[in-house]
């Protein structure tokens, strides 16, 4: 056998060549997106004024097990990719633990995350289409730096919608967005109707996830060449980031690891859907009994105390329905919550995993996420990010659980991303003014009421 590595880096030949498509393994796939106005299954073509073709016809596919990375996309992944899959040596001592650690770094790129993997392949199929300009929303950033970035690689022109709040406490992701050529618009903002609108009845608003996807989709829609794209929730960004979890899964085969936990944090659920892809294949197929566990704050805990209902993916309730855990497009987390992973509803496809039954899920409080990043941060060195740190969270109490029952499990986690620009609330934990949320069952029932009655 060869001998493992602290830090294993496949070659570029090892390098998978192919995404894999879970929802070709699932017994029962993920209901299809309803429209909202007629309550039946959205077509692609119901789809093309927005999203790009290619991506569609990835959104829809239920059936190919695995799908070709194009050549040009595998030349922008091999920039930064293969990422390493590390063990934790450091952190298992500190820890003193039986358990063998493992994380897969995704935070190895300018963007700081994972991001880049969906925003390289969607911005190529885009330019594939003819397209010349692309919008999007960014609330924390990283998915604008990563599109950015893609888009200079690829050269299309693309406007971000930028949640004010963040554009003001966040000034240097502006400036590394701008300098990869995107352009920033604080949201909400004069350039679209539902902006106007919005600022109208509330002037001095700081903007939400949601008005922003309404406003880049409404420009996405207006103008020609031009369409929207998201970073997360969607079946084909889990796909795309599928690259994470077969490259974690040949390096597992080649040094001969078996993992009986796998743990990710789950906000939209694409990094999780991502890494847990191939093994959960072989779980479906009865090939392993791998632990899946999706970990998410508790001030925002769609998957732990959501509802699996049909939801509108932003607040202006302009896309189409899909079936998700969803605390409804209404629920708003606490402004105190400062470690990403706001989003209201969770993927579809880790959603239905999820429901019937082959992965579980955690919800953990934000100073206990801040106290693990810090002790991830010390013994191995990388500033993790608030959102990744969730996962971290949960891989240190299941190795400590270890630690009590003498078991020498095998725990890989993914390390979604890197955390320089969450030193506010790296500061804020330090300083001990950092406080949990958790939203009662009154605040969860007025995000409920906002669920389409259908
Ligand atoms: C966006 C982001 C996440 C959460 O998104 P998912 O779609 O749930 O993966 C997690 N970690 C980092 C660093 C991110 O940027």
């Amino acid at each position: 056998m060869n001998k493992i590595p602290y830090k294993i880096y496949l070659s570029e030949e090892e390098m998978p060549k192919q995404w894999h498509n879970i929802k070709a393994d699932m017994k029962e796939v993920p209901e299809p997106f309803v429209n909202p106005a007629t309550g039946e299954y959205c077509t692609p073509e119901d789809l093309a004024p927005v999203f790009c073709e290619d991506l569609i016809s990835q959104e829809f596919n239920t059936t190919d097990k695995y799908i070709d990375i194009p050549q040009e996309i595998q030349d922008f992944y091999k920039m930064f990719r293969p990422s390493p899959l590390i063990r934790a040596y450091n952190l298992e001592k500190a820890l003193g633990t039986p358990a063998k650690i493992y994380y897969k770094f995704e935070g190895t790129n300018t963007s700081g995350s994972h991001k880049l993997n969906s925003a390289a392949a969607q911005v190529y199929y885009a330019k594939k289409q003819g397209l010349t300009h692309l919008t999007t929303e960014t609330g924390a950033g990283q998915w604008g730096t990563a599109l950015a970035m893609a888009c200079a690689f690829y050269d299309v022109d693309l406007t971000v919608y930028m949640v004010k709040v963040s554009a003001e406490q966040k000034p240097y992701r502006k400036g590394v967005i701008e300098t990869y050529g995107g352009k920033v618009i604080p949201s909400p903002s004069d350039t679209t109707e539902i902006g106007r609108k919005i600022l109208a009845k509330n002037p001095g608003t700081g903007g939400s996830l949601g008005c922003a996807i309404s406003e880049a989709m409404e420009v996405a829609a207006k103008t020609e060449n031009c369409r929207y794209v998201l970073g997360s929730v969607l079946n084909h960004v889990v796909l795309h980031q599928s690259i994470i979890g077969m490259e974690t899964k040949i390096a597992c085969e080649k040094y001969d690891i078996k993992p009986d936990i796998i743990i990710g944090c789950a906000g939209g659920g694409s990094n999780l859907g991502g890494l847990i892809s191939p093994f959960m294949a072989d779980k479906i197929n009865g090939k392993n009994d791998i632990q899946f566990i999706a970990v998410e704050p508790a001030s925002c805990p769609s998957l732990t105390r959501g509802k699996f209902a049909l939801d509108f993916g932003d607040t202006g309730q302009t896309t189409p329905l899909m079936r998700m855990y969803t605390l409804g497009s209404g629920f708003m987390p606490s402004p105190n919550h400062s470690g990403g992973l706001r989003f209201h509803g969770m993927s579809p496809i880790v959603s239905k995993l999820y429901h019937d039954k082959y992965m579980d899920a955690v919800a953990v409080e934000q100073t206990s996420v801040f106290a693990a990043a810090s002790v991830f941060a010390k013994t191995e060195g990388t500033l993790p990010a608030p959102e990744s740190s969730h996962a971290i969270r949960v891989a240190i109490d299941e190795a400590l659980k270890c630690k009590e029952t003498g078991e020498d499990k095998t725990i890989i986690f993914g390390l979604t991303g890197t955390g320089y620009f969450d030193l506010a609330a790296y500061m804020s934990y330090n300083e001990g003014t950092m406080t949990d949320s958790i939203p009662t069952e009154e605040d969860l029932q007025r995000g409920f009421d906002t669920l389409p009655k259908i």
